[in-house]
């Protein structure tokens, strides 16, 4: 029988699923009985420290909880994402119009394009970067400008080149550092300059700031919105996921701009009906309970890097040393694709790594590499692979 179903179009604009074919070797590999060993997934693997899972514990019993949440998140949510923010950067913020729960930073991500992006319009995104800053727009329609982004810039986002023609149908940027999968970390000049930029332009610029939490060797990331003028033109997105080991739990926040607060506020109270009570309660205890459990994780993946960091001279890798996030983005030898280097790491010593591709255009040459790995298992993928390189 043949079926009646019609997909939209635009589902055919989504890019390749870039994993299809290690997941077809990781499978070949594992039947052959090889253990294999993934350095390919942004997932904290420690588990959310015991404070907070208390508290969910605390909150899940009580009946006001089981009801439906309040759409741009619980007062004491929002209050605690202010206090958060002052207490972390500094930053005043008014709970009631510049914060706005999220499920998840991604949501807030994919829901930005519906408030902000008409057919035709273009986002500026990225060279690399989380991979919803393109699909995103892809799935409403919109249009994708690609920022250059490379090791020439320090992996800061070329917005000032963008030409002028897709300028003048420009609406959103997104920047984000600590950068996911480069590890770049941004200067507060370069802040500055984008903020000059999204205003001259009318550009509404969202700074996803997944890795606020996550530096090494004493840095601290900043925030955006502690920039002058941040906020007529910026929001920025934070999140419990990699900061407090929640990715599963599914908490964020956007802060800023009044004006784009609200419009993703109205579209998301026709989509989705908030996050569960309770879990905003865990989130009030993750950010404004003690901190200590953060500066462990920073600590532990800074081993990590340093681990890692050790061996890639000696397997033909080259890599700059990174401050933040939970990833090593390395160079790989010439003559191979990244695609190709990343299934020749998988055959010979049975370990996945992310192809630098998968994050945009300029991830041509390059792996991932996570640092969220528990130890052992870190160790021994880097021993296999410096046993077959
Ligand atoms: C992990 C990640 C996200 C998604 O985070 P959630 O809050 O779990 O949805 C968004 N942006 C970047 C850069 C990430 O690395």
């Amino acid at each position: 029988m043949t079926s009646s179903v019609r997909i939209a179009s635009r589902m055919a604009n989504l890019p390749p699923y870039l994993f299809a074919e290690i997941d077809r070797k990781k499978a070949l590999k594992q039947a052959e009985g090889v253990d294999v060993i993934s350095l390919g997934i942004g997932d904290p693997d420690m588990p959310t420290p015991q404070r907070i899972i208390d508290a969910m514990a605390t909150a899940i019993t009580d009946p006001k909880n089981h009801q439906y949440p309040a759409y741009a998140g619980s007062k004491p949510y929002r209050t605690a994402c202010a206090e958060w923010m002052k207490r972390r950067f500094g930053v005043a913020l008014d709970p009631d119009t510049e914060v706005l729960a999220l499920i998840g930073s991604k949501e807030g991500i994919a829901h930005l394009f519906p408030a902000f992006i008409d057919p035709g319009d273009v986002t500026l995104v990225p060279g690399v970067g989380y991979p919803v800053y393109h699909t995103g727009g892809i799935l409403i329609g919109g249009e994708t400008h690609w920022m250059p982004m490379n090791d020439a810039n320090d992996w800061l986002a070329d917005f000032e080149s963008t030409p002028a023609d897709v300028l003048a149908r420009a609406k959103m940027m997104f920047l984000s550092y600590p950068n996911n999968p480069s590890s770049a970390i941004a200067p507060v000049e370069y802040f500055d300059r984008a903020i000059a930029f999204a205003r001259e332009h009318d550009i509404l610029l969202v700074h996803d700031n997944a890795y606020s939490e996550i530096g090494f060797d004493g840095y601290r990331p900043s925030s955006l919105l502690e920039r002058p003028g941040a906020r007529d033109v910026a929001i920025e997105l934070f999140s419990c996921s990699k900061a407090y080991n929640m990715t599963g739990w599914r908490v964020a926040f956007a802060a800023g701009n009044a004006e784009a607060i609200k419009a993703l506020g109205t579209v998301k109270s026709n989509i989705d009906s908030g996050i569960f009570t309770a879990v905003q309660d865990a989130a009030i205890e993750a950010m404004l309970g003690p901190q200590d459990d953060t500066f462990e994780m920073s600590a532990l993946y800074q081993r990590r890097r340093d681990l890692v960091m050790e061996t890639l001279g000696s397997i033909g890798l080259s890599a700059r040393t990174p401050k933040g996030t939970i990833y090593v983005w390395a160079r790989i030898p010439e003559g191979y694709s990244s695609a190709e280097y990343a299934g020749l790491v998988l055959d010979r010593a049975g370990v996945i790594v992310a192809p630098g591709n998968a994050y945009g255009p300029n991830g041509e040459g390059y792996i991932r590499i996570s640092l969220a790995t528990p130890d052992d298992r870190l160790k021994e993928a880097l021993q296999r692979i410096a046993d077959t390189f």
